[in-house]
This record gives structure tokens, sequence and C-alpha cells, in this order.
């Protein structure tokens, strides 16, 4: 077993670092999945998981990593034409998936490092026939925010009434602000292992009437990611599938910790672990390091921020550094890996745990 090394000094952007006592609740003995005992223990799960999602529709709880239920909003959510927003590694990736679930998927590119702008998806839509758009909330490869809300509001406003929006929002929800029912997101999911700070292996998603209709007019939905089937369990508090159990264990444990905090002042932690970053880079840049943050100002992530390094620093070299010294960050993403490091400053990391990091970061910067 790895040795369990005092808590705060794991900062990959997922999977995250966990609570000792959300750990230890795995470790309880099964419960038949049919029975009454996890009929009780999947209706105590829904009040915080729509308190993450911000919704008073039922949250779908899969088992499976988050790319699952990618999947599974475009197998149940598009039947025509899909409009991907990509601007970084997980975008592109939704895209891809789309494409290899059969979809006619065009690609909506900007750089990475900048977000996708409203009023190009509404030029976008006014000249194609499309019935999705998927995006990225929290791109976890760049550290960009995209402004779903608006981006949402565009696609019900141009897209004829007939265009749903997918969102990706893995390493967004539960660490900055989200609101599935008020920004009528049609679909939502995220993972377990990034924001939400619990081992990898669950996904969590929240679909609306729109996307259910859409799911009855399309005849090969596939069986695992059925939202039909999904929505049908979730409403007798039953999975369609044998469950990861002891997830759920680890679950109940986490969310009962979320709710000892509230998820409003969740939000608030992550906003305050970012400024403590970009304080940060600012001053090692003052004192001659030059530093950046690769997301521009107004669309930075509150949970990952990709800082770019200066000549002859490298990604893999600082993290190998962080390493011996008992931390762990990740290096850029993809071609982003040389020229940058990332910081996951997300789940049950506090701002003085991220300004100890930083300390020791500073350390190996101007070694
Ligand atoms: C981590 C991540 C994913 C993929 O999640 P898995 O759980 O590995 O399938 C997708 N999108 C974003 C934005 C992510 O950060």
């Amino acid at each position: 077993m790895p040795e369990q090394a005092e808590f705060g000094r794991f900062f990959l952007p997922g999977p995250t670092e966990v609570l000792p006592r959300v750990l230890q609740a795995q470790a309880q003995a099964m419960i038949g999945h049919r029975g009454k005992g996890m009929e009780e223990l999947l209706a105590g799960l829904q009040p915080g998981l729509r308190s993450v999602f911000q919704t008073e529709r039922p949250v779908y709880l899969s088992t499976s990593s988050a790319t699952g239920l990618m999947e599974g909003a475009v197998r149940n959510g598009a039947v025509r034409r899909v409009l991907s927003l990509t601007n970084g590694a997980f975008s592109e990736r939704f895209a891809a998936i789309s494409r290899a679930n059969g979809l006619e998927t065009t690609a909506l590119a900007v750089e990475w490092g900048e977000a996708n702008a409203p009023e190009t998806l509404a030029a976008a839509l006014g000249s194609g026939d499309y019935d999705a758009v998927t995006v990225v909330h929290s791109e976890t490869s760049t550290g960009v925010l995209n402004p779903v809300r608006e981006l949402a509001s565009v696609a019900h406003a141009t897209g004829g009434g007939d265009v749903v929006i997918l969102v990706d929002a893995v390493s967004s929800a539960a660490g900055t602000e989200l609101r599935a029912d008020a920004w009528e997101l049609d679909f939502v999911l995220t993972g377990s292992q990034k924001a939400l700070a619990l081992p990898p292996g669950l996904a969590f998603g929240v679909a609306n009437e729109r996307v259910l209709k859409r799911a009855e007019q399309k005849a090969n939905r596939g069986i695992y990611f059925d939202f039909l089937e999904f929505e049908k369990g979730v409403r007798k508090d039953q999975t369609p599938n044998t469950p990861a159990v002891s997830l759920f264990y680890a679950l109940r444990e986490q969310l009962q910790v979320m709710a000892e905090e509230g998820i409003e002042r969740r939000w608030a932690r992550h906003a305050a672990m970012a400024g403590t970053v970009y304080g940060w880079v600012e001053h090692m840049r003052g004192r001659g390091v030059e530093l950046g943050i690769l997301a521009p100002a107004g669309f930075r992530s509150p949970t990952v921020t990709c800082v770019t390094l200066p000549a002859p620093l490298s990604g893999p070299a600082v993290n190998k550094a962080m390493k011996e010294r008992g931390y762990t960050i990740a290096t850029g993403y993809g071609k982003l890996k040389e020229g940058s490091i990332r910081i996951g400053h997300m789940g049950e990391h506090t701002v003085a745990e991220t300004e100890r990091l930083l300390g020791v970061l500073e350390e190996v910067l101007r070694a």
C-alpha cells in the first residue's frame, strides 16, 4: 500500500486528493443492489447531488468514468448534426466521441487557452442544421472557464428551439458556480475524481425533458448509457445495473463533508485558492521569473490553472523537482507539456495548503 502522506500535497487536476474519512467510508460490507438498503442509500444521496448541480431534477449515478456520460450525452441527446465547441483536449475529445458514435460533427475551434465565444456560436448555429452543441465548462487541459450560461442562452435562442446543449462540467462541478436549471443546461455531467474529491469511478449527470424527448426519438442509444433507463431507475431510487457500491459509501461521506461547508462557500474557497495562485504568479514576475497564466483574465477556471514557464524551465523537470519535495502537480497537457505546468487547486484543498505548495514551487523555480 502506498504510504499515506500528509494531506495537502497532491495537486493533480484529477484525480484529486481524497479525505481519509472518505477513503475509510468505502470499507463497509456489501449490500444487494435490489434491496431496501440500496434504495435508502440512493435516496439519501440525491439532496447533496442536486445541490452540486443546482437542480430540482434527479441526478443520475453512473458507474463509469466521466467519459461514459459524455458518450451518453451524444447517444441520447443528438440525432442529426452536432456542433462541438473546442478549445482544448477534453472538448476535442467530446467532438471525437460524437463522431465515433456516428454523428455528423463539426468542431467550432478556438486556440487552446481561449474561451468559446457566444457570438461565434450564434453565427455557426444560424448557418447549419444542428440539433446539439457540446461544450466543456472548465477545460482542464488549459484552465479556461467557458461562459456556459451565455452559450446555453445563445444555443436556445438561435437554434429555433431545437438545439440542446450538452455540457461537460467535469472539473467545474462542486468547484465553481454551476446552475443546471437556472442556466437551462439540457444535459450536464461530471465525474467523481475532480472537484468532488472522490476516488475515480463514478459519473453524475442531469438531463432535462428536452433531452429525454430526444432520447425517445433515437433507435440505437445503446444500453449502458440509456438515459431513459437512468431516468426510470433514479425515480425509484434504483440503478439500471450493479453499481460501485463502495464508491457510493464514499460519496455519502463526501456529500456530508460538502453539506457541512455549503456549496456556495465551497465555490468561494475555490475562487480564493485560484486567486492565491494568480497573486503568486504576479509575485514571481516581480522577482524576475516570467511566469504567465495561459487563460485570459475573466475566463479562468477556479479549479485548475495552467502556468506557463519561461525557457529554459520545463514542465516535466519542474514536476520532477516537486515530486522530490513530496508534492504532486501536473505538467502541461499534450502539446503544452514542455512549456507549462498545471496546478489542480480543487476538492478539499485550502488556501493555506495552496500557499505552502506555492512556497515549495518558488524554491524549485528559483533554484
Ligand atoms: C477529467 C476530465 C474528463 C474525463 O474524465 P474521465 O473520468 O477520465 O472519463 C472529461 N472532461 C474534463 C473537462 C475532464 O477534466
